[in-house]
C-alpha cells in the first residue's frame, strides 16, 4: 500500500501546515443547526466541514440521524460557503446516496471498521470511484482489522486514505470514553509510513475539558490533522454533547496547540540530538546485553529445577521481585507501572524459557 495519494493532493492544498483540522457537529440536527455551525466554523478558518448524517448508537431509541435529507443540508454547506464537506457512511447504500449528493469525503466509523463484511460491502461500492475516505480504528484493539480495513479499500482502487485515531473501548471505568492507544497507531504508521494519521480527541476524551490535551499529544507524535465535533450550542447537542466545543472554543483550544517540527534543519540542534542518541543506542546496547546474561542465568536456573524437579513457577519469589522492582524503581523515580510491564515481559519471557527446558524442547 504504498502508492497512498498524499494528502495535500487530495485536499487541493499545496502548502499544508499541520494541523489539519475538520470540525462539524456530531450529527447534523437541523438544516439551520448544521449551516449555522458551517458559517461559524468557515469564518475560523476551518475548510473541512464534519456531520455524521447516519449515526450508530450504542443502545436502540436514541437519536439515530437525520438520514438521506442530511446530505441536501451538506449540500448547502458546499455551495454557500466553499468548505468540503464529509459524512459517516456504514453501507452500500449511504455510499450510493452520498456519492450522488457530491459529498467530498467519507468516512468509516469505528464500529464498521470492526466488521469486515460491513467493510467490504463498502468497498465493493466505492470500485472505480475517486473519492477520499477517512477510515477509524476498530473499537477494540485491533491493528490487523484496522490495516484489513484499509487494504479492502486499496484492493478495489481507493487510494485516497487516511486514517483517524478514536481511541478503543474498555470495560475498565478510565478516564476518557475511548483509551488512546498510541502504540498502536504507531505501529499502524511503521507498517503504512505514507498514510496520513488524524486523531478525533471528540471520541477519546468523551468530555471537552480534555480535549486539548490529547489534540496536544497528538500533534507531538506529528498527526497531520485532527477530527474534532463543534455545535454551536454543545450542551443542547442531539448526540455527544458533553465532548463538542462551540466554534469559539475550537478556534481557541486550536491557536493555543503547540506545534513542533519533526524536521531538524537547525545544525547545533541536529548536533545536540545526535550525541544524545549515541547515548541512548549506547544505553540500549546495555539493555541487550543484560538480557542476554539474565536468560542465560534463567536457562541454568530451568536445568537446575528440571534435575532437581523443582516447578517453574516460583510464586512468592515473582511476587517478591515484582514488588521489589516496582519500590526500587519509584525511588529512581521511574513510574511504577511502566517497571511493571518491564519486568512482566522479562518474566514471562523466563517462564517460556524454562517451560521448554522441562520439556527438553530446543530453545
Ligand atoms: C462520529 O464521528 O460521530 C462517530 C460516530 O465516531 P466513532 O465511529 O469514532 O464512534
Ligand atoms: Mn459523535
Amino acid at each position: 500500500m504504498n502508492d497512498i495519494a498524499d494528502l495535500s493532493e487530495w485536499l487541493n492544498q499545496e502548502d499544508l501546515t499541520r494541523p489539519v483540522v475538520i470540525a462539524g457537529p456530531c450529527s447534523a440536527e437541523t438544516p439551520e443547526q448544521v449551516m449555522n455551525a458551517a458559517m461559524q466554523l468557515k469564518s475560523r478558518g476551518i475548510n473541512i466541514f464534519r456531520a455524521g448524517i447516519w449515526k450508530p448508537r450504542t443502545r436502540p431509541n436514541c437519536f439515530e440521524g437525520v438520514g438521506e435529507k442530511g446530505l441536501d443540508w451538506l449540500q448547502e454547506v458546499r455551495q454557500k460557503t466553499s468548505m468540503m464537506v464529509a459524512t459517516e457512511v456504514a453501507n452500500a447504500r449511504h455510499v450510493e446516496m452520498a456519492l450522488s449528493a457530491n459529498i467530498d469525503i467519507l468516512w468509516i466509523g469505528a464500529r464498521t471498521t470492526a466488521n469486515p463484511f460491513a467493510v467490504q460491502e463498502i468497498a465493493d461500492a466505492l470500485r472505480g470511484k475517486d473519492i477520499p475516505i477517512m477510515v477509524k480504528n476498530p473499537i477494540n484493539p485491533d491493528l490487523g482489522l484496522w490495516i484489513g480495513a484499509l487494504e479492502r479499500l486499496h484492493n478495489v482502487g481507493v487510494r485516497k486514505m487516511l486514517a483517524i485515531h478514536r481511541g478503543f473501548s474498555t470495560y475498565n471505568k478510565i478516564k476518557y470514553r475511548n483509551q488512546p492507544q498510541w502504540q498502536i497507531a504507531i505501529d499502524l504508521k511503521r507498517q503504512l509510513p505514507d498514510l496520513p494519521l488524524f486523531c478525533d480527541p471528540s471520541h477519546i476524551c468523551g468530555k471537552r475539558e480534555y480535549i486539548e490535551e490529547i489534540a496536544q499529544i497528538s500533534m507531538d507524535l506529528n498527526y497531520n490533522g485532527l477530527i474534532i465535533e463543534s455545535h454551536p450550542n454543545p450542551e443542547k447537542a442531539w448526540s455527544d454533547a458533553r465532548q463538542q466545543l462551540t466554534p469559539d472554543d475550537l478556534a481557541k483550544m486550536l491557536n493555543r496547540l503547540v506545534i513542533r517540527t519533526s524536521k531538524v534543519e537547525n545544525e547545533r540542534v541536529l548536533n545536540t540530538l545526535c550525541d544524545l542518541r549515541a547515548v541512548i543506542d549506547d544505553v540500549d546496547n546495555q539493555i541487550l546485553d543484560l538480557l542476554e546474561e539474565r536468560i542465560t542465568i534463567i536457562k541454568q536456573i530451568g536445568e537446575y529445577k528440571k534435575v532437581n524437579n523443582i516447578s517453574v513457577l516460583q510464586n512468592d519469589r515473582w511476587i517478591s521481585i515484582l514488588s521489589r522492582m516496582r519500590r526500587k524503581g519509584q525511588a529512581k523515580g521511574l513510574n511504577p507501572d511502566f517497571i511493571s510491564k518491564v519486568f512482566k515481559a522479562i518474566h514471562s519471557e523466563a517462564i517460556n524459557v524454562q517451560t521448554r527446558i522441562m520439556n527438553n524442547e530446543d530453545l
